[in-house]
């Protein structure tokens, strides 16, 4: 599989390089050349099997000509040992129509440990045996740091530089990231938002001679690896309620687009995916663009779901990409106008080609926190703010009858327990595993939002790539 950017512009890389890179270096984001499909027959074939069986199934294709199908298996079977489920992502029904796939068992409770635990595996799998190091830059709202952070910990030719907005995460994720005292581990506050944080990584991307002598590499979702590790569990869920001959909706509570892209390309793939409901909350960026076609963002507002606390979603330009035809001129031209003006029109092409399968919602706070009692008092599961936000616009979206929806929970209550407890009155306890969590030691340095502050404080502390 040979992967582009969706700018045109760039070199053509292979799983290997792709997975190592970050954005590309024309600005764009990696995809596959072509989406390989599978057929109905494979797809049905999928209902028996384990989520690691799954795993290598769908994601073979992806990794073609660098990773043969039973050295992603070995890779798979490491990274899902490690989630505290033995179904890895098991589904709990709701209602008649409603399930809730819970995404939450790896070891940071985040479904971002879906995707990551993998990545780390992929990562130290590259660099093994090359002489070569890897300096990991992120910016986090919260579950991307704990769960990255997690993942690379301790590994051999890396080091994992985080940046979070200062004081807007919850104390559960920032202790998740702060208390792990792993020598190749730094944590970095930023004195901004999460956008401003997000940005900063962008310029150093940006800025080859810095990126080059680092070999910086991302792992939030603009990293394909994690796109396609979440792919997995689209179509793990979707057989285990009746695909291929049923279609199946899912309900994504969306930030960085990256999720509930995974949907998309299941969908790609042959998944019989009835709709994808983009559930926002009041940063609604993603909501206006795919209702009315505008795509301009507003000030971040900050509410009980940082995780989603995101005007700009990077992910959203691989979709904009697919639906204009693949066209990585236009695309890098209208990206240009957004980057510099800050809003830009979806074309009559990208705005109707997602019609048929995408559709979106914006949940407010109260709202959210309906979605959360109804949960807690009429089927006796405790959701986390997140999944009340997608379990929210599930519950209202006019899907055809008969359709069984899916919401992907993200995270675990008892990471944003005071949230959940004021719209519950319940107040979930942390597993055992992560019981010590507030007597840790913490280690975080705190720096002003400037390209200079940070790079010069990575520039001291990162080792030079080989
Ligand atoms: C990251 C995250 C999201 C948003 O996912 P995207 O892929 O960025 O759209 C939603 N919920 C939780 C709990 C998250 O950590």
């Amino acid at each position: 599989m040979r992967y582009v950017s969706t700018r045109g512009n760039a070199p053509v890389l292979d799983f290997r390089a792709v997975t190592l890179t970050g954005l590309a270096a024309d600005g764009g984001l990696y995809v596959p050349e072509a989406w390989p499909t599978l057929s109905r027959d494979e797809i049905a074939r999928l209902a028996g099997l384990s989520y690691v069986d799954t795993a290598v199934a769908v994601m073979t294709p992806f990794v073609a000509g660098v990773l043969t199908a039973d050295e992603l298996r070995g890779l798979c079977d490491a990274a899902y040992a490690r989630f505290s489920h033995v179904a890895v992502t098991p589904l709990v029904q709701l209602d008649h129509d409603h399930w809730l796939l819970e995404l939450f068992h790896g070891p940071t409770l985040a479904f971002k440990d879906v995707a990551l635990q993998l990545l780390g595996h992929l990562f130290e799998r590259f660099l093994s045996g090359t002489d070569k190091r890897l300096t990991i830059v992120g910016a986090t709202s919260g579950d991307t740091g704990s769960a990255a952070i997690d993942a690379v910990a301790g590994r051999h030719g890396i080091d994992i530089f985080m940046l979070h907005p200062e004081g807007r995460v919850s104390d559960v994720q920032r202790r998740q990231m702060t208390t792990v005292l792993s020598p190749n581990v730094h944590n970095i506050a930023i004195r901004g938002d999460f956008d401003t944080a997000q940005a900063l990584v962008k310029a150093m991307f940006n800025a080859p001679s810095f990126a080059d002598r680092f070999a910086l590499s991302a792992v939030n979702s603009i990293n394909w690896a994690r796109l396609m590790a979440q792919v997995v569990y689209y179509f793990y869920a979707a057989v285990r309620l009746g695909a291929p001959e049923r279609a199946v909706a899912f309900s994504v509570p969306t930030g960085n687009f990256g999720d509930v892209f995974a949907g998309y390309v299941a969908a790609k793939m042959g998944l019989p995916v009835a709709r994808l409901v983009v559930a926002t909350n009041v940063n609604d960026i993603l909501h206006r663009a795919l209702s009315s076609g505008d795509y301009s963002k507003g000030q971040v507002q900050q509410t009980p779901t940082p995780s989603m606390d995101i005007q700009v979603s990077s992910n959203f330009e691989r979709l904009l990409h697919d639906l204009g035809g693949r066209d990585g001129a236009a695309l890098g031209a209208q990206m240009a106008g957004f980057e510099s003006s800050g809003a830009m029109r979806l074309t009559n092409a990208q705005h109707g080609g997602a019609a048929p399968l995408l559709v979106s919602d914006r949940v407010d706070t109260d709202d959210m926190a309906d979605a959360m009692r109804w949960a807690c008092e009429s089927t006796g599961e405790v959701i986390d703010p997140h999944t009340a936000i997608a379990l929210a616009a599930a519950r209202r979206a006019q899907l055809e009858p008969g359709v069984p929806v899916v919401t992907l929970a993200t995270a675990h209550p008892a990471k944003f327990r005071d949230a959940v407890e004021r719209a519950t009155g319940v107040r979930p306890s942390l597993p055992a595993r992560l019981g010590d969590l507030f007597d840790r030691e913490e280690r975080c340095v705190t720096l002003p939002a400037t390209f200079e502050a940070v790079t010069a404080y990575i520039g001291e502390h990162a080792h030079p790539s080989a």
